[in-house]
């Protein structure tokens, strides 16, 4: 089957915003083996929109339009499709309380124009927006689907996965049925990770495997067409086992959700333990992590922000001499950090994250250089020497020390 998808937005015409929508939509299609072979974004104009939606509609059987919802003068999205398509829109009572009951647990005062979006496809089915305000729109006419969805991509995302995908697959499944299963690695460029998996997969027949790069995972999905649903499942499990028997160490999960982080607070909990750290260049980020998990308070109640080496020194206790001997960026001071977080917040697990963020380098290091510490009750202290890639920027530096000090506690655990 082919699909076109249209974004709609002025800053994306403009190039002021990057698309992200229409590559992750027509990646989740392909997974059904959908093609989104036209792909066009327009500006928030009505006559160019009902143009464009119009002729979408009478050339293809499924038509995405994406963006606009928004209850603003320049969205207007919802009308033009509706007017494209020569139906109406109706409001959704249940919806239109919900936004108001939302405004006022808020102590927000609500416009008017915000009824527009409680508002979907006459004819059609709202689609659920778990995040945002605006419903979404499933249309169906004469063999013909049109989706509306809203723009901002953390609610756009969501919606593409629970509500559209599982009711393309029922549409799909009358044709072809497809399983496919998501792994998810993390400390391996994608390359050498996926001629790996084609080696170790090489004699399996019926299983197409495909990767995708995260931020903080690299995501193997492995799919089966055609085949009964036992059928399909042992051939992802035989496919499975192969791949992880090769990757153990770096394998941490099952599913298109799963994070690291989640898996790592997961084990932590299983086993009783509780984890702190002492962060300099990550300035609490492994810690707010953590707390991005919900339940995290199971295994965390605390920790420690030392950015400069006076509080190193003053508020865990390192001895001057360690940070002036070895410097503050080394394996010494990472493993002190990582130790006396973990005496001072009596737990199990201490982490130290220590490192140059940049853009400039520090006592003779350049920027991209981390040392991380783990302390583990009753073992001795590790630590990790990283060279993290400092030309992606100060940020990426140090979202990817957090990684790299879950990877390091993720490969404690499962010990
Ligand atoms: P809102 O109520 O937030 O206005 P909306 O459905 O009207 O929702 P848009 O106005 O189209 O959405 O976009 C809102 C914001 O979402 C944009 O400014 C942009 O930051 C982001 N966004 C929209 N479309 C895309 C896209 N295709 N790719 C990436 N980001 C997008
Ligand atoms: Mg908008």
């Amino acid at each position: 089957m082919n699909a076109e998808i249209i974004s709609v937005g002025t800053e994306i015409v403009l190039g002021q915003i990057v698309n992200t929508n229409a590559p992750f939509l027509a990646r989740q299609l392909a997974t059904l083996g959908i093609t989104a072979d036209r792909q066009l974004a327009i500006p928030d104009q009505r006559d160019l929109m009902v143009e464009a939606i119009r002729s979408a509609w009478q050339r293809s059987s499924l038509v995405f339009v994406c963006g606009g919802l928004g209850p603003t003068a320049d969205d207007v999205t919802l009308a033009a499709v509706a007017a494209a398509l020569g139906t109406d829109l109706t409001v959704d009572q249940d919806h239109w309380q919900w936004i108001k009951g939302t405004f006022k647990q808020r102590h927000k005062v609500m416009m008017p124009e915000n009824i527009q979006q409680a508002k979907y496809l006459t004819g059609g089915t709202p689609l659920v927006n778990a995040v945002g305000l605006a419903l979404g729109s499933w249309y169906e006419r004469d063999g013909h689907r049109l989706v509306v969805l809203p723009g901002p991509p953390r609610e756009f995302k969501p919606m593409v996965t629970r509500e559209v995908m599982p009711r393309l697959a029922k549409v799909i499944g009358q044709h072809t049925q497809i399983t496919s299963r998501t792994l998810n690695f993390f400390g391996r460029p994608e390359s050498e990770l996926m001629d790996e998996v084609a080696t170790v997969t090489a004699d399996l027949t019926g299983v197409t495997i495909t990767s995708y790069v995260q931020p903080d995972a690299i995501q193997v999905r492995m799919t089966v067409r055609n085949q009964a649903q036992a059928e399909a499942n042992r051939l992802l499990d035989t496919a499975q086992a192969a791949i992880v028997a090769k990757e153990a160490p770096f394998f941490f999960g099952v599913g298109d959700d799963c994070r690291l982080v989640n898996v790592v607070v997961d084990l932590l909990r299983q086993r009783g333990l509780r984890v702190t750290a002492a962060e300099s260049l990550t300035g609490g980020m492994f810690q707010s992590t953590i707390c991005s998990v919900p339940g995290a308070s199971n295994v965390f109640d605390g920790g420690l922000v030392t950015y400069a080496a006076t509080a190193k020194e003053h508020l865990l206790g390192i001895a001057p001499e360690v940070i002036e001997k070895n410097g503050v960026v080394s394996a010494a001071t990472a493993a002190q950090m990582a130790e006396k977080s973990r005496e001072k917040l009596n737990v199990a697990i201490g982490l130290g994250f220590t490192g140059v963020a940049g853009p400039d380098s520090l006592e003779g290091q350049p920027a991209g250089t981390v040392w991380i510490g783990l302390a583990i009750e009753g073992q001795p202290t590790q630590t990790k020497l990283c060279h993290l890639g400092a030309y992606r920027g100060r940020q990426a530096v140090r979202r990817q020390s957090v990684q790299a000090g879950l990877q390091m506690l993720y490969q404690a655990l499962i010990k």
